[in-house]
């Protein structure tokens, strides 16, 4: 704009003085600008003086009155510089045209910042060059940019470094010559069934209140906190004390795990486990730094709730032994080698006939022998490959039951994350399809963290659909999650399984013994058959049968094993 407005004014004087007006004179012409927008001051580009300034430019300064060294009267004849705040020589320099101009120069007024457009108008038949500048107060665009600054270096929900400003922040501390320093990856437990619970609006109240908890702690110890993702925090400590640091670490696992106030009446807790890498000893950029500070924190998260670990060198080992696993399970998926299904019976309790069998994935690979459910179901889950895993059980399962001569149900888990995705309806449908099975004869097996959040509408659509279309639906492990009874109203299941925790502890203990009652009664109430899980002993059937379960499963009765077709294969596997 400066440059607009500036050329006009000289397009204008220059036409004035080829109009050939006698007499016409500079200053009289720059009265033309008088009441232009554009504060406008002209000095002398020898004595820098200060020769005429129009209204606008006496508005400019009449602002920042205050911070102007001179009063406002006395401008006129003032030395510019003394407002440029630059070095009068290289200022009288420029305006002899030993320079590029216009140039700009901003100077603070207190609050305010100006900014000077530099620039000379010369060329005028009897005026001597003059110097011009053109000011304007550019304070709020320098703020807008230095909040548009902060906001990029910024997380938006907590006001904590964001992943990339802590990454520059790492980057910094650890180029120095002998930089050392403590990082802190902090999780937190349990955060994503809050969120899952209560909504995200209340998740995001908790992780608020987190990172001001974890702010706090930072400060004492000189830290700086960063959130690098829903709820993983970073601490960088300036030091390379790993005793210290595991102090600091174990100070924020006993805050973080105090009760958080969300709204007036809710309340929640949740726990937090801290992994430590320190440099350089583990690491000499924020890279492999970051990485094994995750690593110790995943392996602290394994050892149990709120607890902190220090990295090693077996916790990569135990990384690379998990992509290897993956990797395996993806080949065994897509070949179908090594891949089984085994079957348990569910048996009715007071007549010992079997209703149903439960379908059970087995893997065994060649380097890693039989992999436990427990092991490879959760690799699958994480890594997207529960889909194909999920439709080969029900498509092994589905051709196995229509083989039967009891004509037995069959019992296939379904995992949650399944559900929602809309793949779920056609891989059983085609299953059944395939396999000629009666949909009445296929019962899918759910846990409650396929429900959660409580209104998970798209899973519950699926498994309505699914139910409508004549397949049963059993809520999986009932009393070890979220166990809410929300949870039995969500859905009309057709059975409710109790976990075997339960049934095994419920001999000893009476806690445990009146959850298998109660379930069973519920299950009556309900219409809804009741399963003890886990049943191995004469004693354990005894007392869920006391309890009122209508239905057992258990080693009692029959342990996992192949179908038919299977065994042979499985024994040779040793
Ligand atoms: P689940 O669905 O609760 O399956 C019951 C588990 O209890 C099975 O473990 C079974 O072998 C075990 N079990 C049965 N009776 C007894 C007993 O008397 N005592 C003891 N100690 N255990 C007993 P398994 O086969 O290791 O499976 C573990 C979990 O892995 C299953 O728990 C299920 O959640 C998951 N899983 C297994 N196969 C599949 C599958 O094809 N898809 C999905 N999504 N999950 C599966
Ligand atoms: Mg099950
Ligand atoms: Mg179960």
């Amino acid at each position: 704009m400066g440059r607009t407005v500036l050329h006009s004014i000289a397009d204008r004087v220059a036409r004035r003085a080829r109009s050939g007006e006698p007499g016409v004179r500079l200053a009289s012409l720059l009265r033309l600008v008088d009441h232009m927008p554009v504060a406008v001051m002209t000095v002398d580009p020898g004595s820098l003086e200060i020769s005429y300034l129009n209204e606008a430019c006496r508005r400019t300064f009449a602002d920042v009155a205050l911070a102007v060294p001179v009063p406002l009267d006395a401008l006129v004849g003032t030395p510019v510089d003394m407002l440029l705040g630059r070095d009068p020589d290289q200022l009288r320099r420029l305006l002899a045209g030993s320079g590029t101009l216009p140039e700009r120069s901003r100077q603070r007024f207190g609050e305010r910042t100006l900014e000077a457009v530099v620039w000379r108008l010369d060329g005028l038949e009897d005026a001597a060059p003059t110097g011009v500048l053109l000011w304007q107060d550019v304070s709020t665009e320098i703020e807008a940019a230095t909040r548009a600054g902060r906001l990029a270096r910024q997380d938006g929900l907590t006001g904590l470094l964001n992943r990339d400003a802590f990454r520059e922040r790492l980057d910094v501390v650890l180029a120095g010559p002998d930089a050392a320093a403590c990082l802190l990856y902090v999780d937190l437990d349990g955060f994503k069934t809050v969120n899952d619970v209560h909504g995200h609006l209340v998740g995001d109240m908790l992780i608020r209140q987190a990172a001001t908890r974890l702010r706090d702690a930072a400060d004492r110890a000189e830290g700086t906190v960063g959130r690098v993702g829903a709820d993983e925090f970073v601490v960088l400590l300036p030091h390379g004390d790993l005793d210290r640091a595991a102090a600091v670490a174990d100070g924020i696992v006993s805050r973080l795990g105090l009760p958080y106030r969300l709204g007036t009446e809710r309340h929640a807790r949740v726990s937090a486990s801290v992994g430590i890498a320190h440099a350089p000893a583990h690491g000499t950029d924020a890279e492999t730094l970051v990485a094994r500070a995750d690593m110790a924190q995943y392996a602290a998260k394994e050892a149990g709730k709120g607890s902190v670990r220090v990295f090693a060198g077996w916790m990569e080992e135990q990384v690379r032994e998990r992509v290897r696993l993956e990797a395996a399970l993806r080949r065994a998926i897509e070949h179908e080698e090594g891949l089984f299904v085994f079957y348990q019976p569910i048996v009715d309790i007071e007549t010992g006939t079997v209703t149903g069998r439960e379908a059970l994935a087995r893997w065994h690979d060649p380097s890693h022998g039989w992999v436990p459910p427990g092991q490879f179901v959760p690799v699958a889950e994480e890594s997207g490959l529960i889909e194909a895993l999920g439709r080969l059980v029900l498509r092994r399962a589905c051709q196995d039951a229509a083989g039967w001569a009891d004509e037995a149900r069959v019992a296939v888990n379904v995992s949650a994350e399944q559900l929602g995705h809309g793949t779920l309806v056609e891989a059983v449908l085609s299953a059944l399809t395939a396999s000629g099975l009666a949909p009445a004869r296929l019962e899918l097996e759910v846990t409650e963290t396929a429900l959660l959040p409580v209104d998970a509408a798209a899973s519950v659509a699926e498994l309505t659909y699914l139910r409508e279309a004549g397949v049963r639906v059993a809520l999986d492990d009932f009393g070890t999650g979220y166990s809410s009874l929300a949870h039995l109203r969500a859905f009309p299941f057709d059975k409710i399984k109790i976990d075997g925790s339960f049934v095994r502890e419920a001999v000893e203990r009476s806690d445990s013994a009146a959850v298998v009652r109660a379930v069973a009664e519920l299950g009556r109430r309900l219409e809804v058959t009741t399963v003890a899980e886990g049943v191995e002993t004469q004693d354990q059937l005894d007392r869920v049968r006391a309890e009122g379960c209508v239905e057992v499963q258990g080693y009692f009765y029959g342990r996992p094993v192949p179908s038919d077709r299977d065994a042979a294969v499985v024994a040779g596997l040793g």
